[in-house]
C-alpha cells in the first residue's frame, strides 16, 4: 500500500510542500479548517478597505488538484505521535505514516486576555473586515456625537507593535483616513482623527537597518501619525489603552499586530520552545525522536542562533525541504543536504507608492516609488490563482489610478 503523508495546514509552508510532493510514491492529504490558502501578506489591505476578501483568500481544492494530493477540510484537534494519527474535530481519526506540521502561528497577545477580547489582531479574514468595519464604524459614530471627548475617541486609532504589519497597516490607515475625511466626512474637519503607533522598541521595523527605520517612521510622520516608542500596552477595556510608560488613551479601536506564537498544537510538540512555541527540529527538520513528522513554517525554531524569520519565503522553502526528504525516503536515496536558509531580503510598504526593501546578500538598501513597484509585482506574482490576481491588479489600479477608492461597507457581527 502506497505510503500516507499527511500535511497539516494548507499556508505557505503545507501548500509548498503538497506542491513539492507531486509524482512522488505516496497518497498526500492536505488538511486545513478553511477551504482556502489565505495570503496573509495583504490582509491589512483588506483591514484598510482597498482589497476585497476574495482577492487574497484562494480555494485549495483548486490549487491543489494539478498536485494529486487530496484536501480535506477540517479541524485539527491532536496530533498521537505514538499512534501516528491526527484527530480532527469533525469525529474523523487520520493515520500517516510521514507527517507534515504546517499550523503556522497565532497572535500572542502575552496572556492579557482583556486585549484579545478588545483588540484586532488582523490574523485572519474575519477579523480583518471587522477592522474594516469597525474604522468606519467609528466615523459614522463621531459624526452623530455631541460630545466631544467621545467624538475625539471614536476618531483615535491605536495600532500596537512597530514590525511590519503594524507600519504598513498605519501607513495605509492613514492613507484611508486622509481620503475618508476630504470625501465623506469633511465635517469632522474640527475633530482631526489621530493614530497613535505604539511601539515597545526604540525604532520601527527593528530588522531593517538605520536608514529605512527612520524613512518608515518619517513618513508615518508626514502623514499626521503619531507614534510612541519604548511603550508597552497593559491593558485595553475597548474603551482606553494603559500603557506602562504612556498616559491612558481613550481609544475606541485597537488594532495589535504586536507579536506571534506558534500555533498551539505545535507549541504542545516535545522540543518546543516555552517562549515562542517553536520547535527545534533535527537539520533535515525533523522532530526529535520523530523523524516521521517534519515541523515546518512559522512553527519551526531556528537552530544554531540562525535568523528563521516568521514570514512566507521561509514556510515556502521549509515545506519545500521537508518533502524532499520524505521524497527521498520513500525511493530509498540518502536525504539532501541540511536545511538551509538563505533570506531573500524583506520589503515594507509606506502607502502608496512608497516602500522600503531590504536584501542584506547585496547590501542592497532601497527607498521609493521603484521599491514600491517592486513590491506590487512581487505581490502580484506570490498571490496564488490568476482569478485572484486579476482580482487584486483590477482593484489597486481603481485605488491607486482614483488616488483611493476604499472598500467602505460596515459588516455587522
Ligand atoms: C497580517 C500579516 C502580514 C504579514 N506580512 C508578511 C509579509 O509582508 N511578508 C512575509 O513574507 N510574511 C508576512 N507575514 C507572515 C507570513 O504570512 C507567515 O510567515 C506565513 O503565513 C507562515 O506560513 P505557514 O505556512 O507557516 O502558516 P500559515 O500561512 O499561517 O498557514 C497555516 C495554515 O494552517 C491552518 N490551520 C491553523 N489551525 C488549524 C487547525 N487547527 N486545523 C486545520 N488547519 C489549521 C490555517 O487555516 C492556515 O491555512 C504576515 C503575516 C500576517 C499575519
Amino acid at each position: 500500500m502506497a505510503k500516507q503523508v499527511l500535511i497539516l495546514g494548507g499556508g505557505f509552508a503545507g501548500l509548498a510542500a503538497a506542491r513539492a510532493l507531486q509524482g512522488a510514491p505516496c497518497t498526500v492529504t492536505l488538511v486545513d479548517h478553511n477551504n482556502y490558502h489565505l495570503f496573509q501578506p495583504l490582509l491589512y489591505q483588506v483591514a484598510t478597505g482597498e482589497l476585497p476578501t476574495e482577492a487574497i483568500a484562494t480555494p485549495l481544492r483548486p490549487l491543489l488538484a494539478p498536485t494529486g494530493a487530496c484536501f480535506r477540510l477540517g479541524r485539527v484537534l491532536a496530533i498521537d505521535l505514538a499512534a501516528h494519527t491526527v484527530q480532527l474535530a469533525e469525529n474523523a481519526t487520520l493515520s500517516y505514516d510521514y507527517l507534515i506540521v504546517a499550523l503556522g502561528s497565532v497572535t500572542n497577545f502575552f496572556g492579557h486576555a482583556d486585549l484579545a477580547l478588545h483588540a484586532f489582531d488582523l490574523k485572519g479574514v474575519e477579523v480583518a473586515e471587522q477592522a474594516r468595519s469597525r474604522i468606519l464604524y467609528a466615523f459614522e459614530r463621531a459624526m452623530s456625537c455631541t460630545v466631544a471627548s467621545e467624538r475625539s475617541a471614536w476618531l483615535t486609532f491605536v495600532v500596537t507593535g512597530g514590525g511590519a504589519t503594524g507600519v504598513e497597516f498605519t501607513t495605509a490607515l492613514l492613507e484611508l483616513i486622509q481620503i475618508l475625511m476630504r470625501r465623506r466626512y469633511p465635517k469632522l474637519q474640527n475633530t482631526p482623527p489621530r493614530v497613535v503607533l505604539i511601539q515597545g522598541g526604540s525604532t520601527l521595523l527593528p530588522s531593517f537597518a538605520p536608514s529605512l527605520q527612520a524613512a518608515a517612521a518619517a513618513k508615518i510622520r508626514a502623514l499626521h501619525g503619531d507614534i510612541l516608542f519604548d511603550t508597552h500596552v497593559t491593558a485595553y477595556d475597548g474603551l482606553t489603552v494603559q500603557s506602562v510608560s504612556a498616559a491612558p488613551l481613550p481609544a475606541r479601536t485597537l488594532v495589535w499586530t504586536a507579536g506571534v506564537r506558534a500555533h498551539p498544537l505545535t507549541a504542545a510538540l516535545p522540543g518546543a520552545d516555552s517562549h515562542s512555541g517553536r520547535v527545534v527540529t533535527d537539520a533535515l527538520l525533523r522532530m526529535p525522536d520523530h523523524p516521521e513528522v517534519f515541523v515546518v513554517g512559522d512553527g519551526l525554531a531556528p537552530r544554531h542562533q540562525s535568523p528563521w524569520p516568521q514570514v512566507a519565503p521561509f514556510a515556502i522553502e521549509s515545506g519545500r525541504y521537508a518533502a524532499t526528504v520524505i521524497r527521498a525516503a520513500l525511493l530509498k536515496q540518502p536525504p539532501p543536504p541540511a536545511f538551509i536558509y538563505r533570506d531573500p531580503g524583506s520589503m515594507v510598504v509606506l502607502g502608496r507608492y512608497d516602500a522600503v526593501c531590504q536584501i542584506d546578500r547585496w547590501h542592497i538598501r532601497w527607498r521609493g516609488p521603484g521599491a514600491w513597484l517592486l513590491w506590487i509585482g512581487l505581490n502580484l506574482y506570490r498571490i496564488m490563482g490568476t482569478r485572484n490576481r486579476a482580482l487584486t491588479l483590477l482593484d489597486w489600479a481603481a485605488d491607486y489610478g482614483n488616488r483611493g477608492n476604499a472598500i467602505e461597507i460596515i459588516r455587522k457581527k
